[in-house]
């Protein structure tokens, strides 16, 4: 019998069948796309893609450097690049997948009950079932079926020029696309229902994040209510009780993405809500075989938690102790400048009474930053003013995405600002913030 089926080839279940393998399990990993899932094929990866690439285009600050630079870009082009990396990519996980003797089934799976997986006439038998489905964009009612209404499924593959991009959403799919095709020189317009960009990030960072927008000229309205779209396109929306409408030749529809677990029973189910498929604490259904992992649980839509839900649950298939400690998962935003977050916010801390002090540093007194004209930006540390003791950080300013593992390790080995002052920082480097900051 099979140990253990994966049904879902994105991080989540790639990841997860390659470290099953290496405890020596017996694996299955079906999938009915493409190796890679969302993150490899229409996410993650493709959009940064993208932005690198638009940071090249971007010619903002050349001037002052002395170069001249083209303003051009073709499209076309930059999407080949894309898909070759896309392809390349792909390859690497295949490799890895024989290399580990996983089975790989590229064929739609059905769940029948705890043990029996249907793929077309063959019925697989499993000890275990990992889903690991993933999400999908949501596609609201409001949004029309009209040439230029697209999600980003539908904006990472764009080859033509866009004059004019309204984003509705201005949540983090939002940001980065809003940074990717400002950089192309497309005028942008940000419409986000709550009052703040990115309503799940720290206030200040969201404040400053909207002053930077708004001073590279990306148009963002916040409390923004869409009430109608019309061929043309012409959005309608109501901010502070105006009712307003722009013209323009794109729109994206960034509202959330929602659990993809429609079709993936045969007949009964484990328990759901809203499509999400409900776990405990070891990421096991109501069904104890059956396990949910990543986006398809909705606890938390990213990738290297998915990967760390799965690895957990291997652990305990083993009977194991779980050990990754998904409370102190890092979230990054890859806008220009980029976010990045990991442990408690200052309000957070505040909530669950905790004595807290909040230390800063500037990125304005960083040489590395100056010399390399980023933005004005922060990095922030939350502390426990009693045992001096790292409960989160949340940064803004250029390497914010690299940075952050140094403080989720500050984190995870409990250490104190005091410790985290007396490592010695390479100079030049952004990092020196971080010493800054726990100076403070
Ligand atoms: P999101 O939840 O981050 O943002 C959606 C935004 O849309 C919210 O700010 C919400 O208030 C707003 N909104 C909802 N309905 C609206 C309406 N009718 N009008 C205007 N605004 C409205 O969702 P997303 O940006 O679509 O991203 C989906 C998921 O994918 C997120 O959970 C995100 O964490 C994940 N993701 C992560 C990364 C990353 O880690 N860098 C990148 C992309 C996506």
């Amino acid at each position: 019998m099979i140990d253990c089926i994966i049904i879902g080839a994105g991080p989540g279940g790639y990841e997860t069948a390659l470290y099953a393998a290496k405890k020596g399990l017996n694996v299955t990993l079906i999938e009915k796309e493409a190796l890679g899932g969302t993150c490899l094929n229409k996410g993650c990866i493709p959009t940064k893609t993208l932005l690198y690439a638009s940071e090249k285009m971007s010619d903002a600050k050349l001037d002052e450097l002395g170069i001249q630079a083209s303003k051009t870009i073709d499209l076309t082009q930059l999407q080949t690049y894309k898909n070759q990396i896309i392809a390349q990519l792909q390859k690497g996980i295949a490799a890895s997948l024989k290399k580990a003797h996983v089975q790989v089934i590229m064929k739609e799976a059905k769940i029948m009950d705890e043990h029996h997986v249907r793929v077309e006439d063959e019925i697989l038998e499993a000890k275990n079932i990992i889903i690991a489905t993933g999400s999908k964009s949501i596609r609201p009612s409001f949004m029309p079926d009209l040439k230029g209404v697209m999600t980003s499924d539908e904006l990472l593959n764009n080859d033509k020029p866009i004059q004019h991009l309204v984003i509705i959403g201005g949540g983090v799919i939002g940001v980065e696309f809003a940074s990717i095709y400002h950089n192309l020189n497309t005028k942008i317009t940000i419409l986000e229902a709550k009052e703040q960009l990115l309503p799940n990030m720290d206030k200040e960072i969201a404040q400053n994040l909207k002053m930077i927008f708004k001073k590279r000229g990306i148009e963002v309205h916040t409390s923004a209510f869409v009430t109608k779209i019309e061929e043309g396109l012409n959005v309608s929306f109501m901010e502070k009780e105006a009712l307003q409408t722009i013209a323009c030749d794109a729109l994206l529809v960034a509202v959330g993405r929602s659990a993809c677990s429609d079709h993936l029973f045969e007949d009964e189910s484990p328990l759901m809500d809203k499509g999400r498929i409900l776990v405990n604490e070891a990421y096991q259904t109501s069904w104890p075989s059956v396990y949910a992992i990543g986006d398809v649980n909705g606890q938390l839509q990213l990738a290297h938690a998915a990967a760390a839900q799965g690895k957990n649950v291997i652990h305990h298939i083993l009977n194991e102790k779980m050990p990754y400690d998904l409370s102190n998962t890092p979230n990054c935003v890859y806008c220009e400048p980029e976010i990045a977050a990991v442990g408690l916010s200052e309000s957070e801390a505040k909530a669950l009474g905790y004595e807290v002090k909040v230390s800063k540093g500037l990125t304005s007194a960083n040489g590395k930053s100056v010399l390399s004209q980023q933005d004005r930006g922060f990095v922030k540390l939350i502390s426990d003013a009693k045992t001096q003791k790292l409960l989160g950080a949340q940064l803004m300013c250029a390497r914010a995405s690299d940075m952050i593992s140094e403080l989720t390790l500050a984190i995870q080995c409990e250490l104190t600002l005091e410790q985290i002052a007396h490592i010695i920082y390479p100079h030049p480097t952004i990092s020196e913030v971080i010493q800054a900051a726990s100076e403070n």
